[in-house]
């Protein structure tokens, strides 16, 4: 249809998160009638956990249908602001805390409340791909920093953080448990990245989406160093610890002066978040937490078949992170191997003639000057370990021939 539209300015800017291009991709080939084994896209193949659902039912039922306040009801905030002094040591109550359909949208609230046009924003990136695109979005300037592999994961290029730093400076975006390569950081690396944030009166956004997805020991957030909570909003989210997802459910924490901003947007936004949804997440957080455990668990065994099968490949290098559930294998000699050189031609070819549905680097930001090797995103939240089984082994030969 022909129409009269003229498009805002603002609209080249707005980004996608490519996942889910490729999800499209892979579903055209499913529907083609081929096997498709599906590492791309960062959700869970697994139940909510029954009493949450069983919680939800009950409050459609009891009448918790109707509008709630903007920044959510009274009882999930002061849970989450409990869960929060609890897991991170914060000292937060229910005013530091503005319920969200989401833990997303906490990144454009956060933006739209603190960044001016021609405000520069360190981002993460290879990274979650909102954050280029949002930044962009609303007129700011997005500054990138990497990560390099470490020892036994990958780190924060904190040395490469430090040294984009200049005097329009005014926001940095920490994914700590990282997606798309679940770096992780140290005692020190969170100690270095906070002083910088006080020495240069830096605002944090600290995407915590993944602070629960930890397999060994528990994960510690930046929150808790120096000067740190008066200057971050926390984005939590529901979605991954919980098997979530399409619930739509997180939420923002910070100072209350920044929540009540954050909550204005709720009301000029969606007025509020689903309310029968939130009286589940009160049962999610206060309730048995052994379905939590079970999914770490059954995320654990995907990871280790995973990564066992991913080095048994030649030209493939894959670490162990002990958090998320992404794995960011060095793919460099396999595809030089194979003769690809760009990686939509690679990803396309791999799912072609194995199934096997993935990420590359390049669907999490333009790669950076100097990176010179290659590197693949498989998630293990969506896939069986039969399925993992089967399609690694057809991807391994693919590779290998
Ligand atoms: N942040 C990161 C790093 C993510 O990977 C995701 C989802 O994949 C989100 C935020 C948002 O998740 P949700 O909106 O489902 O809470």
């Amino acid at each position: 249809m022909t129409h009269v539209f003229t498009f805002a300015d603002r609209v080249a800017n707005l980004g996608v998160e490519t996942a889910f291009v490729v999800a499209g991709q892979a579903a055209a080939h499913a529907a083609a009638g081929n096997r498709v084994y599906p590492f791309h896209l960062g959700d869970l193949n697994l139940a909510t956990p029954e009493h949450i659902t069983e919680a939800a039912c009950r409050a459609i039922k009891d009448g918790k249908t109707g509008y709630t306040a903007n920044v959510g009801i009274v009882e999930l905030r002061e849970a989450l602001a409990k869960e929060f002094n609890r897991t991170r040591n914060t000292s937060y109550s229910g005013v530091n805390v503005a319920v969200q359909p989401g833990g997303k949208p906490v990144i454009s609230k956060f933006l739209l409340t603190v960044m001016n046009p021609g405000d520069e924003v360190l981002y993460p990136n290879p990274g979650f791909p909102i954050y280029e695109s949002q930044i962009e979005f609303h007129g700011g300037v997005a500054v990138p920093y990497g990560t390099v592999p470490g020892e036994t994961n990958f780190t924060f290029d904190i040395n490469q953080l430090e040294q984009a730093i200049t005097s329009k400076t005014k926001i940095l975006i920490v994914n700590d448990l990282h997606n798309p390569t679940s770096a992780e950081c140290s005692a020190e690396d969170r100690r270095r990245i906070a002083e910088l944030a006080v020495e240069h009166n830096l605002m944090v956004l600290l995407d915590e989406a993944y602070f629960d997805i930890h397999y060994d020991g528990q994960s510690t957030s930046i929150i808790n160093e120096p000067g740190m909570e008066e200057r971050s909003v926390v984005l939590y989210t529901f979605s991954k610890r919980f098997a979530m997802t399409g619930w739509r459910l997180g939420a923002a924490l910070g100072p209350e002066d920044i929540i009540a901003i954050i909550g204005k947007l709720n009301v000029n936004d969606e007025s509020c978040t689903n309310h029968f949804v939130q009286w589940a997440a009160l049962d999610a957080l206060s309730g048995d937490q052994q379905p939590v455990l079970d999914i770490l668990d059954t995320l654990k065994q995907r990871r280790d078949l995973c990564v066992d099968m991913l080095n048994d490949i030649d030209g493939v290098s894959c670490f162990r992170p002990n958090a998320t559930f992404y794995l960011w294998p060095d793919v460099t000699e396999a595809m030089t191997n194979k003769g690809f050189s760009t990686y939509q031609d690679f990803i396309e070819d791999i799912l072609q003639q194995t199934g096997v549905s993935m990420c590359a680097r390049s669907h999490f930001g333009t790669p950076l000057p100097g990176e010179s090797r290659k590197y693949l995103r498989l998630a293990y939240s969506g896939i069986e370990l039969a399925a993992i089984e089967e399609g690694l082994a057809k991807f391994k030969t693919y590779l290998e021939s």
